[in-house]
């Protein structure tokens, strides 16, 4: 799913936040990310997520070489294939949470009556049928990441990004968004997950430590 071969990362200014990374994560995997602040996760998630191109070495996605594809095909690509997951939930405000995860399918080209019923099973997968008509303000902070994760998987992705997912939650409620993306692995979505949480990353089948812009330890543990 995710190929990075000598991926490096250097920001205007100089910060060698990604300093020749190779990493390989297979179709179906569960992996934590792992490693103090700065280290350079989201700098990997990023260029994992297409969002972001490396300064130097590779970065395949789905088998695509990013670096080779035009703007629009990165695009397509991210579109098509990616769904992303972040800290802060990223709703927007005032829109209902049924046309919040709608808008997911915005730039997949998908007319809006199939966009609407699209989220709407996305929403009752993850347990959000009976919150269609609420406002992002009307839900609990866990409520908010469910329709965040409704939001990135409507599209059917192959590849689902959390950037700190449960960092904005509290431990029951970031357990139970845990659970919904192992259920989401288990069904076969790729999912990269960024963690301070070592409970969290304990309970990963693989998890990948960063320092320094490096991965020092790529670990396939027992769950606990
Ligand atoms: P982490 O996610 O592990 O906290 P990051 O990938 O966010 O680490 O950051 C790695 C390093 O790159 C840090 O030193 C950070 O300050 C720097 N950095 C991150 N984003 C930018 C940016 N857009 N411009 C300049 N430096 C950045």
């Amino acid at each position: 799913m995710v190929e990075l071969d000598g991926a490096s990362r250097v920001y205007p200014g100089g910060v060698a936040a990604l300093r020749g990374v190779a990493l390989r994560i297979a179709y179906g995997e569960l992996v934590g990310i792992v490693g103090p602040s700065g280290s350079g996760k989201s700098t990997m998630l990023h260029l994992m997520g297409t969002l972001d191109r490396p300064s130097g070495g590779v970065v395949r996605v789905d088998g695509y070489n990013v670096a080779e594809l035009s703007d629009r095909e990165v695009s397509a690509l991210r579109a098509a294939r990616i769904g992303f997951v972040f800290q802060q939930f990223h709703l927007a405000a005032g829109v209902s949470v049924l046309d919040n995860v709608a808008d997911g399918l915005l730039y997949a080209g998908v007319p809006v009556r199939q966009r609407r019923q699209r989220a709407a099973v996305a929403l009752e997968r993850v347990g959000l049928a009976h919150r269609l008509d609420h406002l992002p303000q009307e839900l609990s902070g866990g409520e908010r990441q469910r329709v965040a994760i409704a939001r990135a998987v409507v599209g059917g992705p192959a590849l689902l990004l959390a950037d700190e997912p449960t960092g904005n939650l509290d431990t029951a409620t970031g357990v139970a968004v845990m659970a919904l993306l192992r259920e989401l692995a288990a069904a076969g979505t790729t999912v990269v997950i960024i963690t301070h949480d070592r409970d969290i990353a304990a309970g990963l089948p693989r998890r990948v430590e960063m320092r320094d812009g490096r991965i020092v330890t790529d670990a396939e543990v027992p769950v606990r």
